[in-house]
Formats: structure tokens, C-alpha cells, sequence
């Protein structure tokens, strides 16, 4: 394995390699190939005047370390050893976090049994300090919260990743190489023994091309030549800020018990790294793949979604879900509803809509599956990343690894 690493290594010494897109895992992915000189020359493309603006710029900032991914999988080890990673790179860079921990409530009996298997997952997965806690330990670190049970995650934390994201533009430009904002990737071209891209300025001779197109990954991968086996459809997150008030009912990052009936985590309470508190995010099925308001809309988004066999598969499998969504984001009511039972003190004074979302890139299958693990798509001098979900801005550099040794194993 190291001897064929050591070729491959060698084969790509003197080569291009361009990376589309300037999220997260995109820099992370980069910053591998900088890192282990893997090519002579690497170019990042991103459409936008500075990286990390869609969904790495958009999210919880939640350190996520693995608790409820299937043990064995892709995912739950990305995550694992993906927050190891980042923590580490936080500290050595001096990016704001906060290890501050996680709640999560079972507010049911029903909630209780799944809790015991999310505990167990955790376990599996070899999470530190896991464990129940006390009413009077409940009690004392989180006074407002009401809960049959509630399970303790020390490891998780919060972190700012858009800043992340420009420590790891600034590292690859202070290594030599290129981060182009401002520069949309159009086409590939291959031409046999190289490729060249098509872009919104020049065009480059590159060697390699690695995809990392977030909410336009599925566009990108067609663009290349590759039809891909599922499509992206963007569902957004809402969020509520929290007043000043509202932001002391939470001292950690409570959640709820996840439901597997359903295909997303319910709404919960985020602490904010730069302070303050937040409330969300719900996922409601949007009609703009980068539209962030609730009447965003693009005709050719909405028609890629509504084009798909899978979204009308989804919509029959979970059409009360759907609705719900709906109704949490134009029904203020219901997201408090929701909100409440986790810190039924909470009230609607205390909610500021100042309208923050995000639009997650949720890749789904032809039958109608949201596909929940990464998903990469290897072909000559080309790999595509498909799907990339939560926690994928906290593994990014987990993930950036196991990407760079894909190419090499090309
Ligand atoms: C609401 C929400 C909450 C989340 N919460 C968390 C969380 O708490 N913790 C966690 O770990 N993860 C979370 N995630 C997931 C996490 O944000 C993503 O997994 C991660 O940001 C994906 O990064 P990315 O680089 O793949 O995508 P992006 O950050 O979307 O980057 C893709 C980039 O590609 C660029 N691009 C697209 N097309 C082109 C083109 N043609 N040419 C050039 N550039 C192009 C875009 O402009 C963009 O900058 C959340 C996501 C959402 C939406």
C-alpha cells in the first residue's frame, strides 16, 4: 500500500491539481495535497469574492464528534477523527472555539429507548465521557431544560468555520498556490493525457480535478462529462437568534433525541462562538440552491428539484414531515412550539428574526433516499464529492485525507 502511495506520489510530483470550490472541504482537501507535496502546483476555484461564503459560512458551527453515525461507517469515522483534527488545527492557529459540550433531551419514554441506542452508537464509536446524567446534575447545568433523561457529550463544541476556512486559504497561498475567488469553474474538456477547464476568466491545463461544488457538486460532476446517480436538492436551514434574556435559558448546546422516522435532526440551541445563542435549524425544501431568504427562488433550481424522480419518492415516504417543515418556517408558533419542549421557558419575545440560514447540498437517490453518508465519485483524473452533510465542516480535514488518498490510489 505505501510502496503503491509512494508511485502514485512520485507520478503526480509534477503535476496541476485543481480543486473546484472554496468551502471547507474544498481548502481542507487542498491544504492535504499542500501538505504532503503531492503536486507541483494546486489551483483552487471559487465563484464567489471570498471562500467559505455558502455552506461552510452557513451553519451551526458546531463541533460535531460523532455520537449518532452508524458505527463502522464512513461518516461516524470522519467525524471522530475529523474533530480531533480540527480542535488540533484550531489551537494551532489560534481560531476561536470552545469545547463547551453537548445535552441531548429525551422529553418521552419512546424519546428514553432511542437516547439508550444513541448511547450506545456513541459508546461504539468511541466517544470520552459520555454518560447520563443526574436530575440534580441536569438541574445545575441547565436549570430551564425539562427532560425524562438527558445524555452528556463533553467532546462537542462550537467554532467559527468560515474562519477556518480563510487560515486555510491563507496557508495554501503562503505555500505558493493559487486560491482564485471571483473564478466560476464552466466545463471540463479532456483531451486525453490532459484536461483543460473552462472557467469564467481563462482557460487552465490542469492534471487533476477535484470537485468539491457543495450545492452545485451534481452540476460540476455533469459538467466534467460524468452523469451523476443522484442529485443534489437543497433543503434550508432556518435559525432564530436568541435575545439577551432568551440566550442565559442554555448553557451548552442542547438537542433533541433524533427521530429515525425522520430524515433531519429537530431544531435546538446553539451557542454562538462570537456570543449569544441561537435556535435551529429547521430543514424545509427550498426553491434556490444558494437562496438564503424564506422567498428565495430560481427557476432552474426549482425545475432540477421538481425534475427528479426522487424528490416525488421523498415527498409520498414523508409528506407529513414535509408539511411540518413548512409550517415551522412560516408558522413563528410552531418553531417555538418546538423550542419548548426542550426549555419550555423560552417565549416568543425572546426570539430576534433576523432571518440567518443556510441551504444544505443534501444529495438524494433516484428512489427517493437522502443519502446520509459522503459520497465520492472516482473517474479518470476526475473525483467528484457528491455529498458532503453535517458533520462534514467538522471532519473537513478528516475528510481532505481520505479524498487526497482516493486520487492516489487513482
Ligand atoms: C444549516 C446547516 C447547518 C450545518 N451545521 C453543521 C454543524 O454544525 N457542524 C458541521 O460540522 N457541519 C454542519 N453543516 C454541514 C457543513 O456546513 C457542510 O458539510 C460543509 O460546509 C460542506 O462544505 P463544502 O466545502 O462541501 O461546501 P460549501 O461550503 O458549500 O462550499 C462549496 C463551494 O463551491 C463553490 N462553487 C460552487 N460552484 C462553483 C463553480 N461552478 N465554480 C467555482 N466555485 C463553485 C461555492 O461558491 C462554495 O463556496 C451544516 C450545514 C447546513 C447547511
Amino acid at each position: 500500500m505505501i510502496d503503491s502511495m509512494t508511485h502514485a506520489m512520485s507520478g503526480k510530483h509534477n503535476q496541476t491539481l485543481c480543486v473546484v470550490g472554496g468551502g471547507i472541504v474544498g481548502l481542507a482537501s487542498a491544504l492535504q495535497a499542500s501538505e504532503r507535496g503531492v503536486f507541483r502546483k494546486i489551483i483552487v476555484l471559487e465563484k464567489e469574492a471570498e471562500v467559505g461564503r455558502h455552506q461552510t459560512g452557513h451553519n451551526s458551527g458546531v463541533l460535531h464528534c460523532g455520537l449518532s453515525y452508524k458505527p463502522g461507517s464512513e461518516k461516524a469515522r470522519l467525524a471522530v477523527d475529523g474533530i480531533k483534527r480540527m480542535v488540533a488545527f484550531c489551537q494551532k492557529h489560534d481560531i476561536p472555539h470552545e469545547i463547551c459540550g453537548k445535552v441531548v433531551v429525551a422529553v418521552c419514554e419512546e424519546d428514553v429507548a432511542r437516547l439508550k441506542e444513541l448511547e450506545q452508537r456513541g459508546r461504539a464509536n468511541g466517544l470520552e465521557g459520555l454518560r447520563w446524567m443526574s436530575k440534580e446534575e441536569l438541574a445545575e447545568r441547565e436549570p430551564h431544560v425539562v427532560a425524562r433523561a438527558a445524555l452528556l457529550v463533553p467532546q462537542e463544541g462550537i467554532v467559527d468555520f468560515a474562519a477556518v476556512a480563510r487560515k486555510m486559504r491563507d496557508l495554501l497561498t503562503q505555500a505558493g498556490h493559487q486560491v482564485l475567488t471571483g473564478v466560476a469553474f464552466r466545463k471540463l474538456h479532456d483531451a486525453g493525457n490532459q484536461l483543460t477547464v473552462e472557467t469564467s476568466g481563462d482557460p487552465m491545463a490542469v492534471d487533476f480535478l477535484l470537485n468539491c461544488g457543495g450545492l452545485h457538486a451534481d452540476r460540476i460532476c455533469q459538467a466534467s462529462g460524468i452523469r451523476p446517480s443522484c442529485r443534489i436538492i437543497p433543503f434550508r436551514g432556518e435559525y432564530f437568534r436568541l435575545n439577551h434574556e432568551g440566550g442565559e435559558l442554555v448553557n451548552h448546546l442542547v438537542y433533541p433525541t433524533p427521530n429515525p422516522a425522520f430524515p433531519f435532526l429537530g431544531v435546538h440551541f446553539t451557542r454562538m462562538i462570537h456570543g449569544g445563542l441561537e435556535a435551529g435549524p429547521n430543514a424545509v425544501l427550498a426553491m434556490k440552491r444558494e437562496g438564503y431568504a424564506k422567498t428565495a427562488f430560481s427557476l432552474r433550481d426549482a425545475f432540477a428539484a421538481a425534475s427528479w424522480p426522487g424528490l416525488w419518492r421523498f415527498l409520498a415516504k414523508y409528506p407529513l414531515v414535509t408539511l411540518r417543515e413548512f409550517e415551522n418556517s412560516l408558522c413563528r408558533s410552531a418553531f417555538l412550539r418546538n423550542l419548548q419542549r426542550l426549555v419550555p421557558g423560552v417565549r416568543n419575545e425572546h426570539l430576534l428574526d433576523d432571518g440567518f440560514a443556510g441551504v444544505r447540498a443534501q444529495a438524494m437517490a433516484a428512489d427517493g433516499n437522502l443519502l446520509m453518508d459522503f459520497l465520492l465519485l472516482r473517474a479518470p483524473r476526475q473525483l467528484h464529492v457528491l455529498n458532503a452533510p453535517s458533520p462534514g465542516a467538522t471532519a473537513a480535514l478528516a475528510i481532505g485525507e481520505h479524498i487526497l488518498n482516493q486520487i492516489l490510489d487513482h
